[in-house]
């Protein structure tokens, strides 16, 4: 007995040990870098050039056949009227009509080219809505602090502060040594089966091969990370998959006098429940996982200790994310129910209720494991499709934290945004890369935007808005990255 506690004792000293000696071991990997002082923005004008695109209401539109021509064109027309010095030195193709590709010649042409990506489409405002906006959606106001309107942070920013670092390089005389290009989808919002599948046949055509690519996606955090008081620039490294499946339960009809004990509303909701019951299984792996080794050296001593031996607190971790939707979508594939439908008059038992539930595919996960998963949790009595018009996307591949590019994009955050701590992360929406993916091995998903508490409500949502000083900061971002990856 004696030797047997003796041994456990033994066993948990040894336990510890290793817990803490992990938790020691946890190195920063943070860049430190010299802030840069000599990047110039015209901030009033920038924000102003920004209002004034907002303006153009270049929504998309699920059924993607009625594109808003008029508002693109608009837009175009008003790009090149506010920065004159891109336009009389880039040269500027529309590509599937709306959407553009810009190249800036380098002076070396044997270097690899860069690639900035953006998207100058907008969702819709949900009808009925639209009084619920401090300031109308389409207005471009300016409030002295914020600047209004739907694209202020998805994706116009993107579009505006890119090109409002080229002209203000270009006021400056820089020239680059790598060609950049610049790509602005039209249609990224539903999907970006015209626009950024057109833009990226056309680069793999003519041979273009990126250095790296760069499109919206992470976002700098402002006291959304517990534990970190600093601004926490999320680099997307990867994103999930997408799968959409429509369920579809029948029966028998006839009069509601009668009925079957289970009509077709309530197999199908039984399905819809099981579903949610569930989900598929939970795993800390790839750029999750990833995102922890960046972000546990710069956490609180408990917090790093949990995160540096997943090995034995990984359950628990599992558990604790999986208990918030943004934690568990960063851990699993997520399962929405997002259409129910059936039934037509309240004494008629229907024929057939029809429902869809939409998948966000973990990197390591597939299409055909989800469609596996869905028949074993539903059983035979309930039909399934998919593909077609759906959209159907497996999980991205992980960018290479360890390439040179991440360390170039950190570095230039380091110099711009004094104590950021920058960290790859899982994208758990959809960019307009899945369209890329064929270009370039180094593919990151960030827009240097400030994001508070509250502001991803603003996303496709109310009152979206971007801080004039978070906007300016965007466009430093973009100057330094330019003269960093395509400087002399
Ligand atoms: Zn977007």
């Amino acid at each position: 007995m004696k030797k047997i506690l003796a041994f456990l004792g033994l066993a948990l000293l040894l336990l510890i040990a290793v817990v803490l000696a992990r938790t020691a071991l946890v190195k920063s990997r943070q860049i430190q870098a010299a802030p840069v002082t000599d990047l110039t923005v015209d901030v009033r004008g920038a924000a102003e050039r920004l209002a004034g695109a907002l303006r153009f209401v270049t929504v998309s539109h699920e059924a993607g056949a009625n594109v808003e021509a008029a508002a693109f064109q608009g837009l175009h027309q008003y790009l090149e009227q506010s920065f004159p010095k891109v336009h009389a030195t880039l040269t500027r193709e529309p590509v599937a009509e709306h959407s553009l590709l810009y190249t800036w010649k380098g002076r070396n042409p044997g270097l690899p080219p860069l690639l900035l990506m953006s998207h100058q489409d907008v969702v819709p405002v949900e009808p009925g809505t639209e009084k619920d906006w401090t300031h109308p959606p389409f207005s471009g106001f300016i409030d002295g602090q914020f600047v209004w309107g739907r694209g202020a942070l998805d994706d116009k920013a993107g579009v505006l502060a890119i090109l409002e670092a080229a002209e203000t390089l270009l006021s400056r005389g820089f020239q680059p040594e790598r060609t950049v290009y610049f790509a602005f989808g039209h249609d990224e919002e539903v999907g970006g089966r015209r626009g950024a599948a057109a833009l990226a046949a056309l680069l793999a055509q003519r041979g273009v091969r990126p250095e790296f690519i760069l499109d919206e996606g992470g976002a700098i955090l402002d006291g959304m990370i517990p534990g970190i008081e600093r601004p926490v620039a999320m680099v997307g490294t990867a994103e999930k998959g997408s799968l959409s499946v429509e369920l579809t339960a029948e029966s028998a009809g006839g009069h509601s006098s009668m009925p079957p004990p289970h009509g077709a509303i309530g197999r199908l909701a039984a399905a819809i429940e099981a579903l949610e019951d569930h989900p598929m299984p939970a795993r800390i792996a790839g750029a999750t996982q990833r995102s922890f080794e960046y972000l546990a050296p710069e956490m609180p001593f408990g917090q790093r200790l949990v995160l540096a031996n997943l090995w034995l607190f990984g359950p628990l971790a599992e558990r604790q994310f999986a208990s918030d939707p943004a934690g568990n979508a960063r851990i699993r594939t997520t399962t929405a129910a997002t259409i129910f439908q059936g039934g037509v008059k309240e004494n008629v038992l229907p024929h057939r209720a029809r429902a869809v539930v939409n998948f966000r595919i973990l990197p390591g996960d597939s299409i055909a494991g989800v469609i596996q998963h869905v028949r074993d949790t539903v059983g035979p009595d309930v039909k399934l499709a998919w593909g077609g018009s759906r959209l159907a996307t497996e999980p991205s591949g992980e960018s290479d934290t360890g390439a040179p590019p991440f360390a170039l994009i950190q570095k230039t955050l380091a110099q711009v945004v004094p104590g950021i701590v920058v960290s790859p992360n899982l994208l758990s929406g959809g960019t307009d890369t899945k369209h890329y993916v064929r270009l370039s091995r180094n593919i990151y998903r960030f827009a240097p935007i400030r994001m508070k508490e509250g502001d991803l409500g603003r996303l496709h949502g109310t009152n979206e808005r971007v801080g004039i000083e978070s906007y300016a900061e965007a466009v430093r971002f973009f100057e330094q990255l330019l003269r960093n990856a395509a400087g002399a």
